[in-house]
């Protein structure tokens, strides 16, 4: 896109919102990136930004079970899932700006307060707080020079958490070119087979009541919008027929930009955001998201954990399984193993039974932890492919002290603060730690690989950066035990201090302290999960 030189770029930019209506989890974080794919397409530069109206200032503290995964970005920044999507989606490298919520939004303008930021004025919600949120969003399109900032304002129409950030967009909406998207639900009645429109009509004019006028509605239904439905939708709510996108459900989430690009999505946002562009290409995505829909073949792996319940909490692993599949011609199928019910053994080997390869992902506290150190030795002795992730790591150096170097009772302290052989351990930085908000060891680190392991091989290189969660660490004291007996520490911090990764001599397990799945992107696989997805094909071959 061509940008003005006479300083006035920041007209220039446009901004996207968009706006749940009717109820949560009608996959705006899917929308929003799949919007922001096809305006990459176009060789534009886009930046999502997310607002959440909650009063945490991240999403470091909250259980996944009741909120989902908390994704973590190069900068340590903890937060809502949806970052994760942008990423994924778009291939960026997000930092802490592009994550809004309510707490840090209002410990902002309260410090500021105090420092006299405002110094005579009584403190207001408009103008105040409002011009702070403009000035965070205008300042994230500045700092990644973007051409599209993609706002997606979390919650749905109508909360009280929201409101304050919508009507900043409103206000911000006569200071630049905003576009507002407004995403519904469409249901049908199946004893009259009708799809019904009053739901969005209603909560279109809520949004009008606030100011917005969306020029594009997303409608999430089961089948494609009828002729009569969407003649409805433009009526009362004011939008072009050709500005009303289906958006039913899918097969797999990647395939919605090429979904919208049907519906000549992109064209009708340019058009009313008065950009010109030289076309799109979305081939190379499309490719992969065919090889999504058209494995060569399919296998199930096993993941296991106590948050199976609420799959949202292990999103990012499924993901990046996805992504790796995608490229190595596998379609996988995951297999939930919840520990706590194979913790006595009984039922080990039927849960595991048809696994073609094992994961066990990130984890905090006890419960379950016995059930993951059968797991990972199920699969050393059965050379059932493993990747241990963060928890996984450290259940998998537990299983090898006690199963290969005699270490009886070997535990992580977390799990056994008496252990007489505490093989995992707190991180020296962290035993004067107090605090629970954005205080584990965070972010993107570097790491060291060691030549000539399966790990190098993974990679294909010696310095690798990858991202982390988590306050406890092997025991520097006793890594040099578990070498003896043949565990490779194939990465360590570049200070050779921390171990990062390790490896079984034999057959094919790597765990790693990181959480590579936190920097997997359809287009970019996360190497290790590339690595073993393949030795999943290569096991399944000899079967
Ligand atoms: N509970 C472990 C730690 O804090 C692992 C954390 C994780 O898996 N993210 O070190």
């Amino acid at each position: 896109m061509q940008k003005e030189s006479d300083g006035s770029k920041g007209k220039k930019r446009k901004f996207v919102v968009v706006a749940g209506s009717l109820m949560s989890g009608l996959g705006k974080g899917i929308v929003t990136s799949s919007v922001g794919k096809i305006l990459q397409s176009h060789n534009l530069k886009v930046v999502p930004l997310k607002f959440d109206g909650y009063l945490n200032v991240d999403c470091g503290t909250m259980n996944p079970y009741r909120h989902g995964e908390v994704f973590v970005l190069d900068d340590g920044t903890e937060c809502d899932m949806d970052l994760g999507t942008y990423e994924r989606f778009l291939n960026v490298n997000l930092n802490k700006s592009n994550s809004l919520t309510g707490g840090k939004i209002f410990s902002l303008v309260i410090d500021k307060e105090r420092k006299g930021g405002y110094l005579g004025y009584d403190v207001q919600f408009v103008p105040h707080l409002t011009n702070e949120i403009k000035k965070w969003v205008k300042g994230v399109g500045d700092s990644f020079d973007a051409d599209v900032v993609m706002v997606e304002v979390g919650g749905t129409v109508g909360d009280l958490e929201n409101g304050y950030f919508l009507e900043a967009m409103r206000q911000m909406s006569f200071e630049e070119e905003v576009l507002f998207v407004q995403l519904t639900y469409v249901p049908t009645l199946e004893a009259l087979g009708e799809q019904k429109t009053k739901p969005t009509q209603h909560a279109n004019r809520l949004l009008a009541s606030l100011g917005i006028n969306p020029k594009v509605v997303i409608c999430r239904e089961v089948e494609p919008l009828s002729k009569e439905a969407r003649k409805k939708i433009a009526l009362y709510c004011n939008v072009d027929e050709d500005a009303i996108i289906d958006d039913p459900d899918t097969d797999t989430i990647y395939g919605v930009p090429e979904l919208f690009e049907k519906q000549r999505l992109c064209a009708t946002i340019l058009e009313k955001l008065g950009v010109k562009t030289n076309g799109s290409d979305l081939k190379e995505w499309n490719k992969l998201v065919h090889s999504i829909r058209h494995p060569g073949e399919v296998a199930t792996i096993g993941i296991t954990g106590k948050y199976t319940a609420l799959k949202d909490a292990y999103v990012s692993i499924k993901e990046a399984l996805v992504h790796a599949g995608a490229h190595c011609d596998v379609g996988v199928k995951i297999k939930w193993v919840e520990t706590t019910e194979i913790e006595d053994g009984k039922l080990l080997v039927s849960a595991l039974d048809e696994c073609d390869g094992i994961i066990v992902p990130g984890g905090f506290g006890a419960r379950g932890s016995e059930g993951k150190i059968k797991c990972i030795n199920y699969a050393r002795k059965n050379g059932i492919p493993f990747l241990g992730l963060c928890f996984g790591l450290q259940m998998a150096v537990v299983e090898w002290a006690r199963n290969e170097c005699g270490m009886t009772g070997a535990n992580s302290t977390e799990i056994d603060a008496d252990t007489h052989y505490p093989v995992i351990d707190l991180l020296p930085e962290q035993k004067s730690v107090k605090d629970k908000g954005a205080t584990m060891r965070l972010g993107a680190y570097p790491c060291k690989i060691k030549k000539g392991t399966k790990t190098f091989q993974a990679y294909g290189k010696e310095e690798v950066s990858e991202r982390h969660r988590h306050r406890f660490e092997v025991n520097p004291e006793l890594a040099g035990k578990l070498e003896e007996k043949g565990l490779v520490l194939s990465g360590k911090s570049p200070d050779g201090k921390i171990v990062e990764m390790i490896e079984w001599p034999e057959g094919f397990g790597i765990a790693t302290q990181a959480h590579p799945e936190f920097k997997s992107r359809l287009e970019k696989p996360a190497p290790l999960f590339q690595a073993f997805l393949q030795a999943v094909k290569e096991k399944k071959k000899k079967k």
